[in-house]
């Protein structure tokens, strides 16, 4: 027995040191006070589940933190990305979050100690009152991955546990939304020799578990939970649903029971290990029980959560495909002060987010589905790519990054006074496609685009108010038969004339 205790110590010992991650816990409290939600709550319950099961509307308020310096932030597209993959896995509850806006809020305090008295005062400041409130932070307290505070009514999340695949962000918007752990109780018994990570140990508990409480600073006194449901509404989580677990989820990152073990009735115990609010290790994917999918649905139609239905939203439409690139086609562009980042769009896309590094290192936004940029330098390397974005969050999958080299070619214009830069794309185009010509102008003029055929026929003329700056006008050309034509851009300063392909 003794040899057995001190192989198990040295096989955790070595798990948990290989998988840093699993060794973070969760920091919600869940003393009685916290309880107190799904307690008032679940005189609703039943009205709830008979209710025709709609879609409920979640607003999220997400707070990007960083040093007061302002530096440290995750990329909004991780979070954009931690939105989509929140809603995938909520998607059988049928809540949907979406997201109001990200704040940037440069706070040491709230980075690196959101637990302290001037972080709470700095969050409590920064919170939108009409949404539910997520704070990203560096460090969320020694081993802690993320917790809800009743007390602030926010969630607190570490930045590197973001779409993590053990559910961080998910298990908490459970406390958010009323549900304990499954395990509740057990959730801090780590004062045990050989008891590394809380939770149940044969050395302590026996293989019948006798005792009728457990104890911890999280949780307070709590009954254990029985496999006959006889104390399972005022037992652990008080879900009935959701059957005994004694914090099984730290014996092994493989998502099953590694012991076998009875309650004080003789009944096996049989948790359901891939539970969102369990501790287990390896599930990906996990669940919520319909009695804490109800729990979390009466949460939302409380009278606590009155702030989250603001109605803005009624139609849940994420973005399910990546953006397909146009342009740059290839590995090259010639001219480096005239570049179009052009893409196709993306159903359901509100706007794109467009990161170019290499040379360059910037993010743009546009609700366009091209960018055209003029800054860039002659014979450099860039590497870009552009993520959908819409309200449910950013694609959830990875964008295809692509890398090509300016030339030294230049767009600049002799012949025409104050035009600096033109190029049109696509060039060669398709029929059924318009085009687009960018013109970059020193002052307001008029000008005239014509498309004339070969044989000299103008087909098409569009008349046009160029604006000091970079100007783009999109020809209707739909119209017309594949073939060689010539564009020409007339102002009172002179011609501009082009040869345009169309296949
Ligand atoms: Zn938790």
């Amino acid at each position: 027995m003794k040899f057995q205790k001190i192989l198990i110590t040295l096989v955790f010992s070595a798990v948990y040191t290989l998988g840093f991650a699993q060794a973070d816990r969760c920091g919600t409290d869940q003393s009685d006070a916290f309880m107190e939600s799904i307690r008032e709550n679940k005189k609703s319950f039943e009205a709830t589940r008979n209710k025709a099961r709609v879609e409920r509307f979640i607003p999220i308020q997400f707070h990007n933190v960083g040093t007061t310096q302002g530096e440290g932030r995750v990329n909004d597209k991780d979070i954009l990305k931690a939105l989509c993959l929140l809603n995938e896995r909520y998607v059988g509850t049928e809540m949907r979050f979406y997201s109001v806006g990200i704040n940037y809020l440069d706070n040491t305090n709230v980075n690196d100690n959101p637990g302290g008295n001037q972080a709470r005062t700095a969050m409590a400041d920064a919170k939108n009152p009409a949404a539910l409130n997520i704070f990203i932070v560096s460090d969320a307290g020694t081993g802690v991955a993320g917790y809800y505070t009743r007390n602030l009514d926010i969630v607190v999340v570490r930045k590197n546990t973001l779409s993590d695949d053990r559910y961080t962000l998910e298990h908490e918007l459970g406390h958010f939304f009323s549900l304990a752990h499954t395990h509740r109780g057990w959730d801090q018994i780590a004062n045990g020799p050989g008891v590394e990570q809380g939770g149940y140990d044969p050395m302590i508990h026996g293989d019948t578990v006798t005792i009728a409480s457990v104890s911890s600073s999280q949780s307070g006194s709590t009954l254990i939970e029985l496999m006959d449901m006889s104390n399972c509404t005022t037992a652990a989580d008080e879900i009935c649903d959701t059957p005994p677990d004694y914090g099984f989820g730290f014996s092994c990152s493989c998502c099953r029971m590694i012991y076998d073990v009875w309650d004080r009735n003789g009944d096996k115990i049989e948790p359901m290990i891939d539970n969102v609010m369990s501790y287990s290790n390896g599930c990906d994917p996990y669940r919520f029980s319909e009695g804490q999918v109800t729990a979390m649905h009466t949460d939302f139609d409380s009278n606590r959560r009155a702030y989250l239905r603001t109605n803005e939203v009624d139609q849940y439409t994420p973005i399910t495909e990546e953006a397909t690139i146009l342009s740059p086609a290839g590995s090259e562009w010639e001219e480096f002060n005239g570049v179009l980042f052009d893409w196709e769009d993306v159903p359901n896309a509100e706007s794109y987010l467009v990161k170019i590094d290499g040379a360059l290192n910037e993010q743009f936004i546009t609700t366009e589905s091209e960018l055209y940029l003029e800054i860039l330098e002659a014979d450099a390397t860039y590497f870009w790519f552009v993520t959908p974005v819409s309200k449910f969050g950013a694609s959830c999958g990875a964008e295809e990054v692509r890398i090509f080299t300016t030339g030294s070619g230049t767009t600049g214009l002799d012949e025409i006074e104050n035009i600096t830069n033109y190029s049109i794309s696509p060039n060669p185009s398709t029929t059924g496609n318009d085009i687009r010509v960018f013109l970059t102008s020193e002052i307001n003029m008029d000008a005239a685009v014509s498309i004339i055929d070969i044989s000299g026929k103008v087909v098409l003329t569009q008349n046009e108010n160029l604006n000091s700056g970079i100007n783009k006008i999109t020809v209707e050309s739909a119209s017309l038969i594949s073939g060689l034509y010539i564009i020409q851009i007339e102002t009172e300063a002179g011609k501009i004339t082009d040869k345009l392909l169309i296949k």
